[in-house]
C-alpha cells in the first residue's frame, strides 16, 4: 500500500504493552504514568487480526515493541501466532532485554527472526541512572542469549542525546564490532516539543521514506509517531482504520500531545 505521498507502507509496528519493568528517564518518570486499563487493551486475537488485515493490505514488516514486549504474560504465544500468518517476511521485536536470558530460546522456538536490545552504554554506574530499575549485567546476558538461540541479526538501540560521537555511545560501538553486533544510533526525541532526528544506522525518524504504521495497545492506529491522529480498531474495525490513517498519514511528523513513549514503542 502506499500513502498520499507515493511512500510504500508496509511496515507495521506493534505495541503490545504500555508496561516496563524499566524506567528509561528519557521515556518514563521515575513514579512511572498511569497505565492503560486492562479492558482497553487488545487481546492476542485481535492483534493477529489485525496484523492479518494489514499483511492482506501489503504489510511484511512486523516489529512488536512495548512498553517491555516481554513483560506481557503470554508474549511467546502471541509470537507464534504473528509467525503463523502467511506474508510476514521480517518479525523482529524491541526489547529492553533484561527478560530476554529466559525468552530468547522459546521465542526463536516460536518464530520470532529477530531483536533489537536497548543499550546506551557499558558503564553499570550510568546504566542504573539512565534505565533507574535495571542491571547492566542483565542486558549483556539478555545479548548472549538472543545470539546463542540464533536471533539474526542482533541489534543494538543506543539512544544519544545527540550523535554517535559521544563517549557512551563510542563504547557500545566497540563493543557491538567486538561482539559482530550491529547498532543505530537514535536522538533522544520529545513528543511534545516534535524533536526527533534520523536514526542512525536505520531508517527511523526520516520522514521521506517513511514506511510505518503504528498499532497501540489499546488497539489505536497512529500514521505518524509525532502526531495527534489515532484510528482505534474496536471502532472503525481494522480496514477502516488502516485506510483512514493511510489517507491521513501527515508528509512528515510535527508534534504528539496525547502520548507516552511507554503506550506507543518509539
Ligand atoms: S515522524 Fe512520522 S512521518 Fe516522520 S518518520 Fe516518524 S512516523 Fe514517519
Amino acid at each position: 500500500m502506499y500513502d498520499r505521498f507515493k511512500r510504500k507502507i508496509n511496515y507495521l509496528r506493534i505495541s503490545v504493552t504500555d508496561r516496563c519493568n524499566l524506567r528509561c528517564e528519557y521515556c518514563m518518570p521515575a513514579e512511572g504514568i498511569k497505565m492503560l486499563p486492562h479492558d482497553d487493551i487488545l487481546s492476542f486475537d485481535e492483534i493477529a487480526e489485525v496484523t492479518r488485515v494489514a499483511v492482506s493490505m501489503g504489510v511484511d514488516k512486523v516489529r512488536i515493541t512495548g512498553g517491555e514486549p516481554l513483560v506481557r504474560k503470554g508474549i511467546v504465544n502471541l509470537v507464534k501466532m504473528l509467525s503463523d500468518i502467511e506474508g510476514i517476511k521480517d518479525l523482529a521485536m524491541t526489547t529492553n532485554g533484561m527478560l530476554l536470558t529466559k525468552f530468547a530460546q522459546p521465542l526463536a522456538n516460536a518464530g520470532l527472526h529477530r531483536v533489537n536490545i536497548s543499550l546506551d552504554t557499558l558503564n553499570p554506574e550510568t546504566y542504573q541512572k539512565i534505565t533507574r530499575l535495571g542491571k547492566l549485567k542483565d542486558a549483556l546476558s539478555g545479548i548472549a542469549a538472543a545470539k546463542k538461540a540464533g536471533l539474526c541479526p542482533v541489534k543494538l538501540n543506543c539512544v544519544v542525546k545527540k550523535s554517535a560521537d559521544e563517549p557512551d555511545a563510542k563504547q557500545v560501538k566497540a563493543f557491538a564490532e567486538e561482539q559482530g553486533l550491529q547498532v543505530r544510533f537514535i536522538p533522544q526525541m520529545n513528543l511534545e516539543t516534535g524533536e526527533f532526528g534520523i536514526v542512525d544506522g536505520g531508517d527511523g525518524g526520516n520522514c521521506k521514506i517513511c514506511n510505518r504504521l503504528r498499532l497501540t495497545s489499546n488497539g489505536n492506529i497512529m500514521p505518524c509517531l509525532f502526531s495527534d491522529l489515532v484510528y482505534n480498531v474496536r471502532e472503525l474495525g481494522a480496514k477502516e482504520a488502516i485506510l483512514k490513517a493511510l489517507g491521513n498519514k501527515p508528509r512528515s511528523g510535527s508534534v504528539n500531545s496525547m502520548s507516552h513513549f511507554n503506550n506507543i514503542g518509539g
